[in-house]
């Protein structure tokens, strides 16, 4: 895992296929750093900020969750900061905050089809031990939108319509026309890998108005504005 630059106020930590660790981003400004996603465990965060260490970086202050998914929130537990989430990825995480991490009730909730195979398989190549995942709610919850200001640096906290999760929320940083976008543009993982057309309209419109250049998503390089809506439009006839 390395630590590439964007612009000189933007990194992120590349992402792991193999645990399915997602990227986790970094803005700095004047005042205070800002950290996107909390990572899949204590291990992953650790291993962020032994590379924001690396870099002489100061340590960010708060935690913007983009939603709920494993991947991205079983890291909370760990965190040194406060962290921000939209308020159904917290609702969803005090739920699965009274769920048992053992083998059997894994394997039972996979029978229910309330997990699914690609979590549980990538949730066992995380862990050596399952019982040691810990899930926790963020400890804010943000409603539509809430603006952090880092010091001539703003991150611009949104939640915006998606496919993938109900709960996204995107980190926009105006001054560097860059957005963190969590997985927000892939289909629904959690309901037979559907696509709600319109939903993916909706993100299609709020994206297009959002003034930025470079998209960062959860599991993939970085990204040109035109290619994100290239991908999306392709899902929309009347746009
Ligand atoms: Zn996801």
């Amino acid at each position: 895992m390395q630590l590439k630059k964007i612009t000189s106020h933007i990194y992120y930590s590349e992402p792991e296929k193999k645990t399915d660790r997602p990227i986790l981003g970094y803005i700095v400004g004047d005042k205070r750093a800002v950290m996107v996603d909390a990572g899949n465990s204590k291990a992953h965060y650790e291993a962020y900020l032994k590379l924001l260490e690396e870099y002489e970086l100061p340590m960010p202050e708060v935690c913007v969750i983009t939603h709920w998914h494993w991947d991205h929130t079983f890291g909370i537990h760990a965190l040194r900061q406060e962290s921000l989430a939209h308020m159904k990825t917290n609702q969803k995480l005090r739920e699965m905050s009274l769920w048992d991490w053992t083998d059997s009730a894994m394997k039972e909730r996979l029978q229910q089809g309330i997990e699914i195979p690609f979590a549980d398989t990538c949730m066992r190549e995380e862990y050596e031990n399952v019982n040691d995942i810990r899930v926790i709610p963020a400890t804010t919850d943000i409603q539509d939108q809430t603006e952090l200001d880092c010091g001539g640096i703003t991150c611009q906290c949104i939640h915006l319509p998606s496919a993938h999760s109900d709960d996204s929320i995107v980190v926009y940083v105006p001054e560097e026309k860059v957005v963190f976008i969590g997985d927000i543009y892939g289909n629904d993982l959690y309901h037979d890998s559907k696509r709600d057309l319109e939903k993916t309209k909706s993100l299609y419109k709020r994206l297009k108005i959002l003034d930025f250049e470079i998209a960062v998503p959860g599991h993939s390089e970085p990204l040109s504005k035109d290619e994100l809506l290239s991908f999306l439009g392709q899902f929309i006839k009347d746009r």
